[in-house]
């Protein structure tokens, strides 16, 4: 037995499994990441009191002897187990290594995979049909909502996806579809554009802001930051049905059918939420980005197909 499997065992510590398992649910709960822990950071303490660890265990430490260089280095013992557990995830394909991430996102974090995902979810008895709801990162949806987000703004966009009936494999397309939720949701700060009602669930875990489609799937409308804007139930619902249009200047349009509607439709109180938007030359919340503003393409079609004059 080796020196540092004698110390886990002399202090004992939870075993590496167990401690994987912390962690996976450890990534979930903060969202899918975990800043690359150095001794003192938050997450190592937190995972210590999920464990439920004595202040002797967490201060315990393992000597290693250079001997060439005459010194001997201490690390905490506890801290090495759960970089243990975190590398052998990481060979296991369930997160990416804090370099590998760090390519994605800039920062060092531990970052789930798709399969860490669903490893996780599984230990906690979530069905994995809620990942699309689940404002979660994987590397593979955080490499889809970077492409979309940082790809160069086409001149001439065509928001139409003509091959989308001939799309390969189910599972690539449901990717695309949380990274277009994900960069549509964070481009506009989890904010409705039209009214600005920004509310999450109270465990935190879901949005109530969703990533509406300017041009709707239904007309093979694109999954592209520039086919997307973020609204709130009631102002996606009014966009889909065509109460509300946007103009080139991103002013919000509101169907003349407005004026016909009785007193108390539309109505929550004294909040009344189409007559909000005809204000004249109200404009929508757009990020602060130009090149992912939505494109003139998708909301012309939008004006044209959708809203009704
Ligand atoms: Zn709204």
């Amino acid at each position: 037995m080796s020196y540092e499997s004698k110390m886990f065992e002399q202090f004992a510590m939870p075993t590496r499994k167990q401690v994987e398992q912390a962690l996976l649910r450890a990534l979930l709960k903060h969202g899918g990441i975990i800043k690359e822990f150095g001794a003192g950071e938050e997450i190592v303490d937190e995972i210590a009191s999920d464990f439920g660890l004595t202040e002797h265990q967490r201060s315990a430490f393992l000597r290693t002897v250079y001997r060439k260089e005459n010194r001997v280095k201490k690390a905490l013992l506890w801290h090495r187990l759960l970089f243990r557990a975190a590398d052998s995830l990481a060979k296991e394909k369930l997160v990416s290594r804090p370099t590998q991430t760090f390519q994605l996102t800039n920062k060092k974090e531990w970052m789930l995979t798709e399969k860490g995902f669903d490893e996780a979810l599984k230990l906690l008895n979530i069905p994995t049909a809620k990942k699309i709801f689940l404002p979660i990162k994987s590397y593979e949806v955080q490499k889809i909502v970077k492409q979309l987000s940082e790809s160069p703004r086409p001149e001439n966009y065509s928001p139409f996806d003509k091959g989308k009936k001939v799309r390969k494999a189910m599972v690539e397309s449901a990717i695309r579809t949380r990274g277009f939720r994900q960069a549509v949701i964070e481009a506009y700060s989890c904010k409705c554009a039209i009214c600005g009602m920004k509310i999450n669930s109270p465990d935190s875990l879901s949005w109530e802001v969703e990533a509406a489609h300017i041009v709707p799937h239904s007309s093979l409308g694109r999954d592209d930051i520039w086919n997307g804007i973020a609204l709130c139930h009631l102002h996606h619902w009014a966009f889909d049905i065509g109460w509300l249009t946007l103009l080139d200047n991103y002013t919000i349009q509101v169907s003349s059918q407005v004026h016909s509607l009785p007193a108390d439709y539309g109505r929550i109180g004294d909040y009344e939420f189409l007559r909000v938007c005809s204000i004249k030359n109200t404009r929508i919340l757009l990020p602060s980005k130009s090149e992912i503003h939505p494109h003139h393409n998708a909301i012309r079609w939008h004006r044209q197909n959708i809203f009704h004059q």
